[in-house]
């Protein structure tokens, strides 16, 4: 019936902290003689309710809620809502917008399981790290129907389906937030949603079925979350032109391979791993001679073996449900589980020395031998592989052996490349079920679940490639929520103060500018045979120090300035992770191997080089092959990515956590408050009730509402039917304004309208 509204998200600015403090203080002018309460800071940080008793000059007495009475400066005071207004499902509604109104708008709904609220176009979610009653069947078909308005994951993916269908364009729905914030939960949420209404042709089951597989593939417990993906995704999901669903397609983003080999005390590597030594069929375990957890060095390492309230061999079995369902064969699951146990066998391998010059050899133990016998190669080249290296030198061929610790690394690189190309293998298989092939007619609805903004006490190589794709998504969200607004007020003609806004460009300058931005300096520094990790942060401080986003600091590290803070970036190991080598004798290895997926890796990454790889032997030093950096191609990526992002009308969800340590019912307001700057949910709420997000044609207009009208006026022109519409209707002039082309109107207006419309 609505179709002729057209709501759109509006505008957003990205601001440094303090001027973002101060502009909120500004928005909203205070007089504290009206006001009952005000909001005042405790020293701990948090805010608390204080009721007004009395005010003299610049100074008030306030009683807080545990009786105390204080008497405080007039400035520190921020104005409180009245009750009515307490726990309103969109910020927008909020009287006095300011930081502690809206962090206990968020929790007294919090409290009462609302974990949804909306902050404009954006959708806030907060984790209630426990079940609550919001999701099912009732809920989706009451969604449907929209017998239930209140925010919701559901509601914004009807919302998205409907868009899809009325305007035929492409939706994506974008989802951010910190780890252990809810991202991977709320995909699935949204998932759910889009398969019962899209559901029908049986491909929406295969669709669901791909979660417990990449999870079980790519995520693992970290510290932040016993649950936490270690890679990106974005799912496309194709539908028809009746509006079902008629396949997907998964793209996956910087898988996080160091894992494999290496990780912290408390954390596990992948999922996979656990629950195939858990839940492995006797006649499999025999097969791939596997142990338990406890006897692989690389799951020993971090000391942690299960998860509370997850049984693993349990979850394996769902694993291997799943991936029947997505048409992986038992032979190639098979070859898939040899790969996993080859990866383990791997770690277990251990080196001798065998001359004073500390070369060393791989010990003949059963973990060499069942590395070979799972990917099918001769032991005696494995042992070769693992502790030398072919070379060339001039015009010889030599062949250097390798100390311990390069042996060591051949020997985890070639662990992790193994992983990394298994899980791309599966991501292909999958794609190739679920691809729609010459079904392919109708729209599509994408859903991006990436990690957010990170930093910690030392933050690395990962760090750097996260954050760089956080700078590019919150340029999308500006672009999108502001930029474009602005432009379509200004195109037609209405009158709009400009808002000023400190875009993240000069960031992203600082990433992308070549020849002398961080990705550049990045991958010259890693073609040097002689560059380090020293020599390169030495050339950032030459080369970026004039920056304004960019600082030099102590001991090769350096800092930027991102719009969500301030990260400082320790060097140490970046040129390493952006090379990524892995020997061409492992590759030549993998190619000579009698197991398929070997073979299908090796020659994988031998066509992943840009330029082809022309013999065996290579010159001393640098790289094996030319392939592509991490980086390069990680902005390679990122660029794709948002090139279909931009064709898409976007729907973003911030997801927050309301505590570190995954309990329900804790709300830590400055925790939630941190996360409410960086991803702009403040801002956006600004903007939008600032500007006039609801617009639509004089034509259209017009036509909806020129029956209501007293006076006759079928033979006027639109502007002037429109125009009288307003009038007869008493909407304020401040209300709304006439564009050349369209009405636009702010918050709430066209409600009014609507109703009268509705009830004629
Ligand atoms: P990461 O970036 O580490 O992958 P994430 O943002 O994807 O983190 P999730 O894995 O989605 O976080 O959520 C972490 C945990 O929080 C879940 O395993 C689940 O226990 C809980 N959780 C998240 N959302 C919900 C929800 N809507 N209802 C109940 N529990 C939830
Ligand atoms: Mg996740």
């Amino acid at each position: 019936a609505d179709e002729d509204l057209e709501t759109v998200p509006m505008s957003f600015p990205s601001v440094s902290m303090s001027s973002r403090e101060r502009r909120w203080s500004d928005t909203t002018p205070y007089s504290s003689k009206k006001k009952l309460q005000s909001w005042f800071q405790l020293p701990n940080g948090n805010w608390e309710l204080g009721k007004m008793i009395t005010t003299s000059g610049n100074e008030s007495i306030i009683s807080l809620s545990d009786g105390k009475v204080l008497k405080v400066k007039e400035e520190s005071l921020v104005p409180a809502n009245p009750d009515i207004l307490d726990g309103v499902d969109d910020l927008m509604q909020l009287s006095y917008l300011n930081e502690p109104s809206v962090l206990y708008n968020l929790q007294y709904r919090y409290n009462q399981n609302m974990i949804y609220t909306k902050a404009g176009p954006v959708l806030v979610a907060i984790n209630p790290f426990k079940k609550v009653p919001l999701y099912g069947n009732d809920y989706i078909e009451a969604y449907k129907r929209k017998a239930i308005e209140s925010p919701h994951v559901y509601a914004i993916t009807d919302t998205a389906i409907r868009e899809m269908i009325r305007d035929e364009v492409n939706q994506s729905i974008i989802i951010s937030g910190e780890s252990g914030a809810g991202k991977t939960e709320t995909a699935k949420i949204a998932m759910q949603y889009l398969a019962a209404l899209g559901g029908g042709s049986g491909i929406e089951h295969e669709i669901l079925k791909t979660n417990p597989i990449l999870e079980a593939f790519g995520n693992a417990k970290t510290l932040r979350n016993d649950n936490s993906s270690r890679f990106g995704k974005l799912i496309e999901i194709h539908f028809s032109e009746t509006g079902k669903i008629s396949g997907a397609n998964i793209q996956t983003f910087l898988l996080e391979k160091s894992r494999v080999v290496q990780c912290n005390e408390g954390e596990r590597s992948y999922h996979i791993f656990y629950q195939l030594c858990a839940g492995a069929p006797p006649s499999l375990r025999g097969k791939l001679n596997l142990q338990n957890a406890e006897d692989y060095k690389y799951l020993r390492q971090s000391n942690c073996y299960s998860i509370t309230g997850i049984n693993d061999a349990e979850e394996f079995r769902t694993v291997m449900e799943a991936l029947d369902v997505v048409h992986i064969g038992k032979e190639d699951q098979e070859n898939v589980f040899a790969m996993l146990a080859a990866v383990l066998w791997l770690g277990n391998i251990s080196f001798t020395v065998i001359d004073n010059e500390n070369h060393v050899q791989a010990v003949e133990d059963e973990g060499l031998f069942h590395v070979a016998k799972l990917i099918g190669c001769d032991i005696e080249d494995l042992k070769l592989t693992l502790s030398t290296r072919k070379m060339k030198v001039g015009n010889d061929n030599i062949v250097q052996k390798l100390t311990l610790s390069q042996a060591i690394d051949a020997r985890d690189a070639l662990a992790k490349s193994i992983y990394a190309c298994l899980f791309d293998w599966l991501v292909e298989q999958i794609n190739k079920s679920l691809a729609v092939g010459k079904r392919r007619t109708g729209r599509s609805i994408s859903i991006l679940d990436i990690y957010g903004f990170e930093s910690f006490n030392r933050n690395s190589f990962e760090q750097f490639c996260i954050n760089y794709a956080n700078e590019r998504l919150q340029q999308h969200f500006n672009r999108h929520l502001f930029k474009l607004e602005q432009e379509e007020y200004i195109q037609d003609g209405i009158d709009w103060a400009k808002v000023e806004f400190e875009d993240n460009q000069d960031c992203l300058n600082l990433f992308e500018k070549r020849p002398l931005g961080l990705l550049s300096l990045l991958d010259e520094e890693s073609t040097f045979p002689n560059g380090t990790d020293k020599t390169f942060a030495n050339k950032l401080k030459q080369h970026l120090n004039s920056n304004s986003c960019f600082k030099g600091e102590r001991d090769q590290a350096f800092t930027v300035h991102h719009y969500a803070g301030q990260v400082t970036y320790d060097t140490t190991g970046f040129l390493e992770k952006n090379r990524d080598l892995l020997h061409l004798d492992s590759i030549q290895l993998l190619s000579s191997c009698t197991c398929p997926l070997p073979q299908i890796f090796a020659s994988h990454m031998l066509t992943q080089s840009d330029k082809p790889v022309v013999g065996p032997l290579h010159k001393s030093g640098g790289a094996d092959s030319q392939k592509l950096s991490v980086a390069t191609k990680f902005k390679g990526q990122l660029f794709l990515l948002m090139q279909r992002l931009e064709s898409t009308t976007p729907h973003f969800i911030r997801c927050i956590k309301p505590n570190n340590l995954q309990s329900p019912e804790s709300y830590e307001q400055g925790l939630v408050l941190q996360q409410l700057r960086c991803c702009g949910v403040l801002e956006v709420v600004r903007i939008s009730r600032s500007g006039f997000p609801t617009r639509m044609s004089h034509q259209k207009f017009a036509r909806r509402y020129g029956f209501l009208l007293l006076d006759n006026v079928a033979s006027q022109d639109p502007l002037s039917v429109s125009v009288a519409i307003l009038h007869q209707f008493n909407i304020l002039p401040e209300m709304y304004q006439v564009g050349y082309t369209k009405l636009f109107f702010r918050t709430g207006q066209i409600g009014v309208l609507e109703d009268t419309r509705n009830r004629t």
